[in-house]
């Protein structure tokens, strides 16, 4: 399925925080949007700042527009603040969840990790990126990726990774289990996800 896929940090600059999930990311050095400079200083209406918080969280967790549009609609049938059961949705897709254990160090790279067949389920292999997980589930690496050059290399960074409070890890064993449904506080502050809410109901 087609996905944005150029420049990461342009989108990082054009909304003002950084959405890459990398250390390097280009607004340390480049903090201004991309573009002309008679582009950076326009005045943003409502509608507009909606559409900005809309995009952020959608580049963030790097879905297009139909499955981040259909994510939305999924969120308002259920109980409870249609914004807080979105982003529980969006964090517990595999490649989330893989990135939030500390298998990769960012979304895409946790989004290749599985679509290369690197991620079980419950034991077995798993390769959509998108697939939502449930409480009580457990993610592991398949035989291929226990082999893999990536699985050396992950034994020693992982001991140096953050888990979410949503997830219980298993480090030596590479091995993950989703405890309960990720609520508020379980994803970073930089959203509003209300926001997103408002520029969908309009
Ligand atoms: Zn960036």
């Amino acid at each position: 399925m087609a996905r944005y896929v150029g420049p990461k940090c342009r989108k990082c600059r054009r909304y003002g925080v950084s959405l890459c999930g990398t250390a390097k990311c280009a607004i340390l050095r480049r903090p201004f949007p991309p573009g002309p400079r008679s582009m950076r200083r326009r005045k943003i209406s409502d509608r507009g700042q909606q559409l900005i918080e809309k995009q952020k969280v959608r580049f963030a967790y790097g879905l297009m527009e139909g499955q981040f549009r259909h994510t939305y609609e999924r969120a308002t049938r259920r109980p409870g603040a249609a914004g807080n059961n979105l982003m529980s949705l969006l964090e517990l897709r595999l490649d989330n969840t893989v990135y939030r254990l500390g298998f990769a160090s960012t979304r895409s790279q946790a989004r290749q990790l599985v679509s290369h067949g690197l991620i079980a389920v419950d034991g077995r292999k798993f390769s959509v990126p998108s697939a939502r997980l449930k409480t009580g589930q457990e993610i592991s690496l398949t035989d291929r990726g226990k082999r893999s050059a990536y699985a050396k290399m992950l034994a020693e960074e992982i001991v140096n990774r953050n888990v979410a409070g949503w997830l219980e890890i298993d480090r030596k064993a590479l091995k993950g289990r989703v405890v309960t449904e990720p609520g508020p506080g379980d994803w970073e502050a930089i959203f509003n996800p209300n926001a997103v809410v408002e520029y969908y109901s309009r």
